[in-house]
């Protein structure tokens, strides 16, 4: 997809700090850390956000998950546990619009809803 930074990181013309790499998904870390632990998980297919996932997209998204539990284990915080936060759209303060979930640990996480 042209002009979307996370295509541009998965085609290479712009670099990322990656933890994870297969033919489906690429896991890198955050250039803004909001926890010691800090990595966006991101399908290669462009999917510009939860909204935009189709039927077909389903098994890929179920499969992403697999890959939070392999790098969350990889990153030492499968233990002591970790958040997988998606956001959507302009109140979920989505920035980038090609889908992407959080990964977050290390740390002692905020109650984000009270
Ligand atoms: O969910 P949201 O769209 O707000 O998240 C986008 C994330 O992408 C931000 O946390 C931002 O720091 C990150 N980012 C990045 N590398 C870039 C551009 C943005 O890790 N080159």
């Amino acid at each position: 997809m042209d002009n979307c930074l996370f295509c541009k990181i998965v085609e290479g013309t712009i670099p990322s700090n990656k933890v994870y790499e297969d033919d489906r998904f690429l896991v890198f870390h955050d250039i803004q850390p909001a926890a010691p632990v800090h990595v966006l998980i991101i399908p290669k297919k462009h999917i510009s956000s939860m909204n935009e996932v189709e039927m077909e997209d389903f098994a890929l998204i179920g499969e992403l998950h697999k890959v939070a539990q392999e790098v969350a284990e990889k990153l030492g915080i499968a233990q002591s546990g970790y958040r997988l936060i998606n956001n959507c759209g302009k109140d979920g303060e989505q920035t980038v619009h090609h889908l992407h979930y959080h990964l977050l640990g290390g740390a002692k996480l905020g109650a984000l809803v009270q």
